[in-house]
């Protein structure tokens, strides 16, 4: 059993002047600047277009201040200009893998909480976590997978790092061929730089810590200070943790409703994201935007549900978006379909086939899992209805993991993203990773859907011979056909 690490001082060397990345004056005083003439407004959208680095608060600052109506669309729709550019028209599709919910933390919004004794507690075992990986493996059509507890020193990054070797080990049959994982990303408790090396050791793909709210007060008033998660700092600077581990690719996020002032913690995101391409040089890998949902055994007031409306997600997934224009946008399951629909063109993932009970994808249709989850969620569809739907909508759906695997992170992938060179790799493998998924797990409808799409893209793929030279056209037409003969994990 590993203990949980006391929070010692390890940010003094990245304060400046004495002070933290988040300078809650200043971005409250970008907050109060009276709104931007629609001439500003355009001339902050061609600069995201640019996709250079994240832009100033103040920037970030006046788009959420825009309400005109026009405008407001002249945005949405760049957001959308901006995903396409940086990484075309894939979606890429994941599930939460939830090993425990045993948490030493007592969050007052999250039904792990210790405080809630109505949870029923559960961790799996290295055997349940092979299974789990399995069902998504081998049944779903998984190819990546975020691994999920709660802070418990039974829990600590031996555990996750035992739990992702059990996870690559994984092969299955499928109807085609075989299934595997290829991808764990890890979303865990911040940790110290030598557990953070255990986490790179075992092959993690995305490291991922919300601050939940980079609001200093609510923090304190939510996370009691006798919990290891009561220290703010300790998570503020866990990315810069991370990278001193050898971890250069990470993930931001916060949770919004717990702040009824959201646009503060859009600003907190884009400052995060503004520190750590100015420290390391590298940004967020990808930014998360969770909206509360109610769960069991919380305690909130009855209204903070309310505290961001759909009006304001979409708005603030398109400044995100615009903000921080080459980082991944991850939305969730949940959010309810249409929701997602109205976002999804701004966005570069999204979890499908998702169950958040512990040990819900192996065992049957989960009879406890209200008991075990972590809050509700609004997207119960299948993995296929989803890609499903995303064709219709012109979205193909990526099982590409082959990035990480191939050295395209960090730095690299910043600068390929930047350049709009990383979506050219993506297409093909794009093709390639849904071949592979409509063989294996697509049901006769989606199937249809989906080999449509796969002709539509190689087509446009045959188009663009500045892109796509003959020899590139030649080895996806090579790789196409093995993968079609049963052959798999072929990428560029
Ligand atoms: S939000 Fe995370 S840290 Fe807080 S109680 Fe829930 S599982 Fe624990």
């Amino acid at each position: 059993m590993q203990t949980i690490a006391v929070n010692a001082d390890t940010y003094s060397d990245y304060l400046k002047d004495g002070k933290d990345f988040i300078d809650d004056a200043a971005l409250t005083a970008a907050l109060s600047a009276p709104a931007p003439s629609a001439a500003r407004v355009r001339e902050i959208l061609a600069r995201s277009l640019e996709v250079s680095e994240a832009l100033p608060p103040e920037d970030t600052a006046a788009l959420l201040a825009v309400e005109d109506p026009a405008l407001l669309e002249e945005i949405y729709q760049a957001a959308r200009d901006v995903k396409r550019k940086v990484y075309d028209n894939r979606v890429i599709t994941f599930a939460p893998l939830y090993a425990s919910n045993y948490c030493v933390n007592n969050c007052q919004y999250c039904g792990f909480r210790t405080g809630n004794s109505g949870a029923v507690r559960r961790k799996l075992s290295m055997d349940e976590i092979r299974a789990e990986a399995e069902a998504l493996a081998g049944r779903i059509g998984h190819k990546r997978l975020i691994f999920v507890t709660g802070e418990h020193p039974s829990t600590g990054a031996a555990y996750i790092a035992e739990a992702m070797k059990t996870i690559y080990a994984v092969k299955v049959p499928t109807r085609r061929s075989f299934g595997q994982i290829r991808r764990v990303n890890v979303n865990a408790a911040p940790m110290t730089v030598p557990d953070l090396k255990l986490l790179k050791e075992a092959g993690v793909g995305t490291y991922q810590v919300f601050q939940e709210t980079y609001d200093r007060e609510l923090y304190a008033r939510l996370h009691p200070g006798n919990t290891p998660k009561g220290d703010y700092r300790w998570r503020l600077y866990v990315m810069h943790r991370a990278f001193a581990a050898g971890i250069d690719d990470v993930a931001l996020g916060a949770l919004f409703g717990l702040n009824p002032d959201w646009k503060f913690e859009v600003l907190g995101l884009v400052a995060h994201a503004r520190e750590l391409e100015a420290r390391f040089g590298i940004g967020p890998h990808t930014i998360s935007f969770p909206r509360l949902e109610s769960a069991d055994g919380t305690s909130l007031p009855a209204d903070s549900l309310e505290n961001v409306s759909d009006a304001d997600f979409k708005k603030l997934v398109a400044v995100l978006r615009l903000s921080v224009p080459y980082a991944g946008m991850i939305v969730t399951a949940r959010e309810r379909p249409e929701t997602i629909r109205e976002v999804i063109g701004m966005c570069t993932q999204r979890d499908a086939s998702t169950r958040i009970g512990i040990g819900a994808y192996s065992e049957r249709a989960g009879a406890q899992e209200a008991e075990k989850q972590q809050f509700i969620l609004g997207d119960t569809r299948s993995l296929d209805e989803v890609i499903g739907e995303l064709a219709d909508l012109g979205h193909i759906t990526s099982f590409c993991t082959s990035g990480y695997r191939c050295g395209r992170t960090g730095d690299h992938i910043m600068k390929l993203l930047k350049a709009g060179k990383e979506g050219r790799f993506c297409k093909l493998n794009a093709v390639l990773t849904f071949r592979e998924w409509l063989d294996d797990f697509a049901s006769d409808k989606t199937k249809a859907k989906g080999e449509a799409l796969i002709k539509k893209e190689i087509a446009e793929i045959r188009a663009r011979s500045a892109h796509f030279p003959p020899e590139t056209v030649k080895v996806l037409e090579a790789y196409y056909s093995r993968i079609e003969g049963g052959e798999r994990d072929l990428c560029f």
